[in-house]
């Protein structure tokens, strides 16, 4: 059985919701090896998307990735809003039309939101960004078979939290971190662990 348009309101509600409630956690990993506005940053995106999501009035799954797109790209500063916000419109764009997402659906668009974020930031895996959570997220998204949207998208969010942890070593070589160089190592990204907290609330939010 497929997600409909409100099992993915939903799930980017509650995805909004988890990442909010990070807002201290990552605006401490980002004041360790960047500005430290990660979590505000994400904050008041995903606030603003919750707030258009009350509108309602979405009629299809993509509409809904869309508006969330366009929101985070409207109130998102520093790096993160737009590289989500490509992410996010990537996604819908792989979708389509479809009224119901199935698994093979959300590998599609998974797939399509790494597309997106490396096409606007031109991080490679092993920069210590984001991309470091998405990449094998992607990777473990395409293994699962036959699998449901909530199988899918627990493979992804288990492989972007060992991604994300994965970055501590790393010496950053995009974005702020890597103005810090060698001293950027010890320390996780925050986006990449901003991507595991969204995946993982993706996933639980569609279970069941
Ligand atoms: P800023 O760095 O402008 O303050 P944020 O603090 O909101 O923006 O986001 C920082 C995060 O953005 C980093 O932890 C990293 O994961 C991600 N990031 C930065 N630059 C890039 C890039 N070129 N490609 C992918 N991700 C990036
Ligand atoms: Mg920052």
């Amino acid at each position: 059985m497929g997600c409909s348009v409100e099992d993915v309101t939903a799930a980017v509600r509650a995805a909004a919701e988890k990442v909010i409630a990070h807002r201290d956690e990552l605006v401490e990993l980002d004041r360790v090896i960047g500005d430290g506005d990660h979590g505000e940053n994400l904050h008041r995106g995903f606030t603003a998307v919750l707030a258009k999501l009350d509108g309602g009035g979405f009629d299809s799954p993509a509409a809904v990735l869309k508006v969330t797109a366009t929101t985070l790209i409207s109130t998102v500063g520093g790096a993160a809003g737009p590289l989500y916000g490509t992410a996010f419109l990537r996604s819908a764009t792989a979708l389509g039309n479809v009224s119901e997402v199935d698994g093979r659906q959300v590998v599609a668009a998974l797939e399509a939101a790494l597309e997106g974020v490396v096409a606007r930031g031109k991080a490679a895996p092993g920069d210590k960004t984001m991309v470091d959570a998405l990449t094998p997220a992607v990777a473990a998204a395409r293994s699962t078979v036959d699998a449901g949207v909530a199988e899918v998208l627990m493979a992804a969010a288990d492989a972007a939290e060992q991604g994300a942890a994965a970055t501590v070593p790393l010496v950053a070589r995009k974005g702020r971190a890597s103005y810090l160089g060698e001293r950027s190592a010890g320390h996780l990204d925050p986006g990449a662990r901003s991507t595991a907290v969204l995946l993982r609330a993706l996933a639980e939010a569609t279970r069941q």
